[in-house]
């Protein structure tokens, strides 16, 4: 036994010293380490941690994702993986009874939920560049931004079967006829309600400004069933709903 632990403990140090002390290991700038990863497959990890939240808080792309990026949100994987969760959505609000009160609710966020802005992110590199609101209200106020098919075709659906279609978005009320007027170019139509910053709202976290709206809903005796967005913090806080579903989004956070 004593000489089994003895051999592990040699490979073991073998292994830490040639690994650590590796001239191509990349340090980069998250202070994260690479372990000789491609950056295809580094970036695909990243985009997980990213997706499951265990990355947290995060400002930009890592520079060397920016074609990964770029690929995911071109191609068809962007799509597919919008599909997946738009039919796990249906499954589930196929699975909920609707009362004849009126009162089931859906939430829907809008960026990248809802539309896309995808056009605008192209211009500004996938994420790699920090945000900047002014170009970016630029952007929303010519009300150009396409649907994400999925989310429409899930939208459909959900107003179909009888739910109360709640939009919550982190837009101003300042923005408020560009976003109508955007949301029914993209083809959107009969929501209940358009939820979006007042003054007041203005500095929260969208954490903590998307739970107050949604406790107002419930205060006014909705019963949030589900919820679809592409920022945790769209979903998790409080007064959160029944069932959450979370779109996938590599190129920004929002807190
Ligand atoms: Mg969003």
């Amino acid at each position: 036994m004593a000489s089994s632990h003895l051999l592990f403990l040699i490979l073991l140090s073998v292994f830490i010293s040639t690994t650590f002390s590796s001239p191509s290991l990349i340090r980069l700038p998250t202070g994260h380490r690479k372990f000789g990863l491609n950056d295809d497959l580094y970036c695909d990890s990243w985009r997980l941690s990213v997706e499951t939240n265990n990355a947290g808080e995060w400002s930009t792309i890592p520079s060397q994702c920016q074609v990964f990026v770029q690929n995911y949100m071109t191609g068809q994987r962007y799509l597919s993986d919008s599909v997946i969760v738009a039919n796990y959505s249906f499954a589930y609000a196929s699975s909920v009874e609707i009362a004849t009160d009126g009162k089931d609710a859906w939430v829907f966020d809008i960026d990248e939920t809802l539309l896309s802005n995808l056009p605008y992110y192209a211009r500004h590199g996938f994420g790699s560049e920090p945000f900047d609101e002014e170009s970016f209200d630029e952007w929303v106020d010519l009300a150009d931004a396409p649907a994400l098919p999925a989310s429409l075709n899930l939208y459909n659906q959900v107003k179909e079967m009888g739910f109360k279609i709640f939009l919550l978005t982190g837009r101003s009320e300042d923005q408020r006829n560009a976003t109508i007027k955007n949301l029914l170019f993209a083809g959107y139509s009969d929501w209940e309600r358009l939820i979006l910053r007042g003054t007041s709202d203005q500095g929260k976290l969208a954490i903590v400004y998307k739970s107050e709206k949604r406790s107002e809903l419930v205060n006014e005796g909705y019963r949030i069933r589900g919820s679809s967005g592409d920022q945790w913090s769209d979903l998790l806080g409080f007064a959160v709903a029944e069932r959450s579903f979370k779109l996938p989004n590599p190129m920004y956070f929002i807190a």
